[in-house]
């Protein structure tokens, strides 16, 4: 392939050929990328008969072939009679755009529905195929989300804008499966905030496609040392650069895209100056890191200040999940299902003595309550509380930073909900009770596990076991 390359380059000095009108100031002949080749050149019989010799020659040399069948020619501008002149000579049949290349449509137009099809059929198989494992816990699924994301990100986003239906049809598709059910307990755009801004970190396509715009301009800003920069320095740039640069009508769709994402982010921060400082910080080692500029872009909540208590170091992800919706007071409980009109009396299982919400569940009932209380003797808590609100303050305000004992108490806090939420869940849908005595042993063999499987020191494993 390289005696191919060095044959095509030397096409630049013959007079007979000439480059192809968008590839004349590069001097480009031929772009190659593993087995496939694509050669560029002015829609004239000369300039044909040279690009076909230097395949020929290449041909002569190596003895490979190339195959009309997976061959193609593809003119525009061109008079009927040369079109089949130039197929009938090459021996290939002449293609349409939108071809594909690498897998992806290469297009100047917007990219149709029917175009992103293979994609979310894609997405939509991956799904359904995990939902048959009906018991991946939230945080699995939220892993399978995150790579499904980040597997689009690899293919399309880094190289498309694509239509906003097909990003909210991601979007959709990618909360039906978090939440598995009808009911969706919290907003796809709240799920998709920062875990310091109540979400879950997870992406939302929609707003990751533009972070993803944000940074091809910034790689055109810095002008990088890549084929496709040059060319839009070269066609759309010229003297401008690309915070000031006009939008013209025969624009390619995808670059008038470019230019409404950058007029979205000089809108929000004012000047192309203040813009460079922003992506100036989420860049290191000259790379953008798009998880930065998502944040940015997402940033118009405020942060919270239970993300510590939900998030530690120490607690099991599964874990984390439950005491966030505890937090966001979204657990399905008899309450909401009440509210929701699916069921029409509300007691807790628990005790059966009071109506059944978050603020009760933890810890205010008098069974989760005694687990509570075992659970906060156990580990020697100087201050304590049954109420949630004094609890969540508490933790948020009292337990901040690093150390392992605040750590564990994090941890401590979020086994109990699970177990508690589990409990619940265990005597409607399976009619099995444990006393809170069983609970709390429960408790402290899922706390041992972590910590004495985990890397820790041998004094804090002697701690915990000694407590
Ligand atoms: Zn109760």
């Amino acid at each position: 392939m390289e005696y191919l390359s060095r044959r095509l380059e030397m096409l630049k000095e013959d007079r007979r050929f000439k480059f192809h009108p968008k590839c004349s100031k590069m001097k480009l002949t031929h772009l190659i990328f593993a087995d496939d080749l694509l050669m560029f050149g002015k829609a004239d019989m000369s300039s044909i008969i040279s690009l076909n010799t230097c395949l020929q020659d290449f041909c002569q040399v190596s003895g490979l072939e190339a195959n009309p069948t997976k061959c193609a020619v593809y003119l525009c501008g061109v008079e009927d009679n040369l079109k089949a002149q130039i197929c009938t000579y090459l021996s290939f049949s002449e293609g349409t755009l939108p071809m594909r290349y690498l897998g992806l449509p290469l297009t100047t137009r917007r990219i149709s529905h029917f175009e992103c099809s293979s994609l979310i059929n894609k997405i939509t198989n991956q799904f359904q195929n995990w939902q048959q494992n009906r018991s991946l816990s939230y945080a699995g699924r939220i892993q399978m989300i995150k790579s499904v994301i980040l597997g689009i990100q690899t293919f399309w986003f880094s190289n498309y804008i694509l239509p906003t239906k097909i990003l909210e049809k991601i979007d959709r598709l990618c909360s039906a499966f978090l939440w598995g059910q009808k009911i969706h307990l919290i907003s796809w755009d709240s799920v998709c905030l920062n875990k310091k801004k109540e979400g879950l970190g997870l992406f939302s396509a929609k707003v990751w496609n533009q972070a993803s715009a944000v940074k091809l301009l910034w790689m055109i800003h810095q002008k990088k040392d890549i084929l496709w920069i040059k060319w839009i320095h070269g066609h759309y740039l010229k003297n401008s650069n690309v915070w000031q640069v006009q939008q013209r009508v025969n624009d390619s769709w995808m670059w008038k895209q470019l230019l409404k994402t950058r007029n979205m982010i000089l809108e929000k921060y004012g000047n192309a100056d203040e813009v460079l400082n922003i992506l100036n910080s989420c860049s290191s080692n000259g790379k953008l890191r798009l998880s930065l500029v998502y944040n940015i872009l997402t940033n118009s909540s405020a942060a919270i200040n239970w993300s510590e208590t939900t998030w530690g170091r120490l607690n099991y992800p599964k874990h984390s999940i439950i005491i966030w919706l505890a937090f966001h007071s979204r657990l399905l409980t008899q309450e909401r299902l009440c509210r929701f009109r699916i069921l029409s009396t509300n007691c807790c299982v628990l005790c059966s003595r009071q109506p059944e919400n978050c603020k009760h569940l933890f810890f205010e009932c008098q069974y989760s309550a005694e687990v509570w209380n075992n659970v906060m003797d156990w580990l020697g808590y100087t201050w304590r509380s049954c109420t949630w609100v004094q609890l969540s303050s508490w933790y948020s305000s009292c337990l901040k930073g690093k150390g392992f004992k605040k750590d564990l108490k994090r941890m401590a806090l979020s086994v109990a909900v699970y177990f508690i939420w589990q409990e619940r869940n265990v005597r409607i849908f399976q009619g099995i009770a444990r006393t809170p005595d069983t609970l709390f042993r429960a408790i402290k063999v899922s706390i041992f596990t972590r910590i004495l499987n985990d890397d820790f020191p041998a004094h804090i494993k002697e701690m915990i076991v000694n407590l």
